[in-house]
Parts: structure tokens; sequence; C-alpha cells
């Protein structure tokens, strides 16, 4: 290496080490004779060393800044949004089970629906329009005390829902008149011996039976419920000769909910020859869930009354007047048929 260089290459490294400036740097390049064209390239090379190294190290903050910080943060918003994306996911997959499970629904109760079902219920209305039927002013519904408090009238009324069972509606309407008379209150009822009560509901079906189930059921409704009546089905089927049907219709008439189909004999009887159920059913319970399944919530309440109407006056028990119904052309029983009042 030539002297030249040496000098050159001492006074480089003694700017850098003496941390002067490179405008220093240029006048000792100006200044110094020993300063050729080599050695202003290797002070323009060192110089643009030192200003790479301050770039590289702007860089490297800046990328610092940018990979570090920011999008770290991003980064974790990130996370955030997946989470979101898989909440959303899950919320369609949900949306996506009840748009599987609710056309089903609809498809395997419109499956069920009978024929017809829609035009035979008007003919029923309007063959019902009268409402001459003892039900139409005998029900349990006629048969409070119209100026009794409403804790009482509907204790009387789950009485003569318990009186009804397996009794026409005139002899239960009579029946309660009695009782209202002589003072219809569970505290009443449950201090009446049960000869006087006997003798109060008689001849009511299964009336030694009532007389024990309604004065049990006075003292659990004192002892329980405040001298009121439970306000469930459960609670109501509970209480001592108190099944489904008179729970249902209980709900109904005394706490104006409505908590199912009350299904008694006409309605049984009704249902099965209309081919309202999809098999014949048994039971009178087996019928209510049956309709249950296919029969708009809205029609739930005023089913019972319609169909025990027309069963007290057209579709008899025993000898349906098929000839005079409205529905003899698409009734099931009637095309079969069945044994009718000619
Ligand atoms: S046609 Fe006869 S069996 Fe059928 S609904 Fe009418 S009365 Fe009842």
């Amino acid at each position: 290496m030539s002297k030249r260089l040496k000098l050159a290459g001492l006074s480089a490294s003694r700017t850098l080490r003496s941390g002067k400036t490179f405008v220093n740097a240029d006048s000792s390049e100006k200044t110094s004779p020993y300063f050729g064209d080599e050695e202003k390239r290797l002070a323009r090379t060192s110089t643009k060393k030192h200003v790479l190294i301050k770039i590289k190290h702007e860089m490297v903050e800046n990328e610092t800044n940018i990979k570090e910080t920011p999008i770290k943060s991003e980064d974790v918003e990130l996370s955030t949004d997946v989470q979101d994306i898989k909440t959303e996911e899950c919320e369609i997959k949900n949306e996506n089970v009840e748009f599987k499970l609710d056309p089903k629904n609809v498809e395997d109760k419109k499956q069920w629906m009978p024929p017809n079902w829609e035009t035979i219920l008007e003919n029923i209305k309007e063959m019902r329009k009268s409402e001459t039927a003892p039900v139409d002013t005998m029900g349990c519904h006629k048969c409070t005390d119209p100026d009794a408090s409403p804790v009482v009238s509907r204790y009387q009324a789950l009485v003569a829902l318990m009186l009804s069972s397996q009794t026409k509606d005139q002899v239960t309407h009579a029946a309660m008149q009695r009782l209202n008379t002589y003072g219809c209150k569970p505290n009443i009822i449950a201090t009446t011996s049960d000869d006087d009560l006997g003798k109060l509901i008689y001849p009511v079906g299964f009336w030694k039976k009532k007389v024990k189930y309604i004065k049990k059921t006075s003292v659990i409704l004192l002892d329980k419920y405040g001298g009121d009546i439970p306000k469930t089905v459960k609670e109501l089927c509970e209480l001592p000769g108190v099944g489904p049907k008179m729970a249902h219709l209980c709900m109904r008439t005394a706490w104006g909910e409505v908590s199912g189909i009350g299904v008694d004999t006409h309605v049984h009887r009704i249902a099965n020859r209309l081919g309202w159920v999809k098999k014949s059913t048994k039971t009178p319970e087996q019928t209510r869930n049956e309709l249950e399944d296919w029969l708009p919530k809205p029609l739930w309440s005023e089913v019972n009354h319609l169909l025990v109407g027309f069963g007290q006056e057209t579709c008899l028990p025993r000898f349906p007047k098929c000839s005079e119904c409205l529905n003899k052309d698409i009734c099931s029983f009637a095309s079969k048929g069945g044994r009718t009042k000619k």
C-alpha cells in the first residue's frame, strides 16, 4: 500500500473515531494536498457507508415500529375478528339448524293435517252459530256466581268442572246452582259433612267419589294456595279427581289461559269420525296429543266448545244426524257408511 493511501486511511479512520462531521471530512479532502481521486472516492465511500448505516438504523427503527406495535395490535384485532367470524359461523350454523328444523316441523304438520279440515270447521261453526246446545247455556263457564270475587269464581269453575265429568250439562248446572246458593267457597265446603254435600250435588255422575274429591281439594286449596286455585296444569293435576282434560279446561275457564286442548268424550269421538287423528285413538289423552300436533294454536281455545255443542246436537254418540250435517259429503265416517240417524 502506498504511503499516500496509508495516510488517507489513517485520516479517514481518525475522522470516524473523532466523530467529525462529513463536512470536516470534505474539508480535509479539500484542504489536504494528499487527497487525490482515490482518497476522494474512499472518503465518499466512508461517507456513503456512514449514511447507509444511518439509513439502515432508521429503517430498522421503522421496521420495528411497523412490525412490532401496529401489526401486533392489528393481529390482536384480527384475532378478535376471527373470533367474531367464528361466532358468526356458529350463529349461521345455529340458524341453519333452525332452518332445517322449522320446515321439517311445518312439513310434518302439513303432512298430518287432515283433508278439508278448514272447510269442516267452518261448517261446524255454521251449524253452531245459533248457540242452542246445552253447553252454550249451561256449560261450566255458565256455572259460576256472577257476583263472586275472582278467587271464589275460580274455585266455583273448578268445582263445576269436577262435577261435569260423566255428567250432562243440565245436571251439572243445576247442582252448581244449589251449591252457589248454599255457599260454594272452599272454607264452607271443607267443613260441610259428606252427607250434606252429597245431597247438594246428587245426581251428578259418581257423586259419592266427587264428594270426597271436592272436600279434599278444598282443604288443599286452603292450606297450599290461600283458598285460590293453582295456575299450572301440573299443579291442577295434583288435585284429587283432576286430570289433564279438566286442568286444560280450568286454565281456560278460570285463568283465561290456553294451555292445551280440552278433549272430552265428544271431542274424542268427533275427532276420530272426522279423521282428525292420523290413526284412530283409544283415549281422549291420545286424541289431545294428535290434535295439538296439527291444529293451529289460535283454534285450541274454541275447538272444545265448538265440538262439544256439535256433539250434543248433531254428531250424536250413537246415531249422528249425518243427513242434516253440512259435512256429510266430506266426512270420512259418513262416506264409510257409519251408523247414522235417518
Ligand atoms: S257427517 Fe255425520 S259423522 Fe260426520 S261430522 Fe257430520 S254428523 Fe258427524
